[in-house]
């Protein structure tokens, strides 16, 4: 039985990389592998088995600290302590339908999608585009209705002239002098339990086992050029101020057909001149007149759907929280939707003409307007927002 290869290297990951990290790779490795794209290809059925035996200790924060302290002999039981939990993979490996059965949600709607021609017979390449950080400005509109947004990003693309590989043409490889073509070193170290093998990506070759023995004249070997591309991301309902989406996959390309990196997108929500957000509420400084006040009437206030009429009560103070309900902003995980806060206030004139002055001076000898009262029942909570305007 050949020698197995180190689960990090069979997805390409780090060490140190996150549950996050190792599900992206695990996915980019089942689509590449997948029988659907290799009919008949026994070399990549295998890969397939491999990245998914790799994804299901990796993925297993149990069975990824027994490996990363005892490698793979720490899978096998003997060293394991039996805690149980290894039994699936000692003996023939997963079967495919194993694998559709346990992982089958990792291809999601990506599959068919997300695969990525990897140029030169391409293996098991640790090389990884770095991320790219944008920022997006959003209306509360867009963000009460969700928008699909197109940015164009000046990133590093895959070189047109190699297909990303670096390489001048399929004969420009050698096998690496390093590993021989296995794309992977072995140490020998001593631990606890005695001399243990430990396998580790090739430096010279990356983890490809070939070398490149005449480069792109394009992209000087790269396998990378500077470009740009428009990409599409849609922003869900109910983002805020900065949430980061990540779009798998949009980054910059690595080197000599790497995984690339991924395409952060900043949230950033442009203030409103008239309705300030409160978590998924939306509050807004209603001013009527004092007339309106007494006597009632229909105003129009803004809402994220466009000018509403609402109706003023006969003696409304100033102060007076009215509630549009489901007026708000969706909730970003579809937990409903939040209101529109309506605080009213009173203009007052600051000048009144000699008449003005006499018809309210006849207003105020009538009995009505002869005592003042504190208001009651008012949300000090709610009205205290209305002062961060
Ligand atoms: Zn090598
Ligand atoms: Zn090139």
């Amino acid at each position: 039985m050949a020698e197995k290869r180190d689960y990090y290297e069979v997805l390409g990951v780090q060490k140190n990389a996150n549950a996050d990290e190792i599900k992206k790779a695990y996915r980019k490795a089942a689509i590449q592998y997948h029988p659907d794209k290799n009919p008949g290809d026994k070399e990549a059925e295998e890969k397939f088995k491999e990245a998914a035996e790799a994804y299901d200790v990796l993925s297993n924060p149990d069975k990824r600290a027994r490996y990363d302290q005892f490698g793979h002999a720490g899978m096998s039981g003997a060293a394991g302590g039996g805690a149980g939990g290894f039994g699936g993979f000692s003996g023939g490996g997963f079967s495919m339908e194993d694998i559709f059965s346990q992982f089958g949600d990792i291809f999601g709607g990506h599959f068919g999608g997300g695969f990525r021609s990897s140029g030169g017979g391409g293996a098991h390449h640790v090389n990884r585009g770095s991320d790219i950080r944008v920022r997006v400005k959003l209306t509360l509109a867009e963000i009460a209705n969700g928008v699909t947004k197109k940015l164009k990003i000046n990133k590093t693309i895959a070189c047109d002239k190699c297909g990303g590989t670096g390489a001048k043409d399929a004969n420009s490889y050698s096998t690496c002098p390093t590993c021989n073509g296995a794309g992977y070193v072995t140490r020998v170290e001593n631990t606890f339990f005695g001399r243990m093998q430990t396998q580790g990506v090739c430096p010279t070759c990356g983890g490809s086992g070939k070398v490149i023995t005449a480069q792109c004249d394009k992209c000087k070997g790269e396998g990378t050029l500077r470009g740009q591309e428009v990409v599409e991301i849609k922003i869900p309902a109910g983002v805020g101020e900065g949430m980061v989406l990540t779009v798998t996959g949009k980054g910059n390309a690595a080197r000599q057909g790497g995984v690339n990196g991924d395409l952060l997108v900043m949230i950033e929500e442009e203030s409103d001149a008239e309705l300030v957000r409160d978590g998924n509420d939306l509050i807004h400084n209603l001013n009527i007149t004092v007339t309106t006040a007494l006597l009632g009437g229909t105003v129009e206030v803004p809402t994220v759907d466009g000018r509403a009429k609402i109706k003023i009560a006969p003696g409304t103070h100033a102060g007076k929280v009215l509630r549009l309900g489901g007026k708000g902003l969706p909730d970003v995980n579809g937990y409903g939707r939040g209101d529109e806060l309506v605080v009213v206030d009173i203009t007052i004139p600051a000048k009144l003409s000699a008449e003005e002055k006499k018809l309210v001076e006849q207003l105020a000898a009538q009995p009505g307007f002869q005592k003042a009262e504190s208001v009651k029942n008012q949300n000090i909570f709610e009205r205290m927002k209305s002062f961060f305007r």
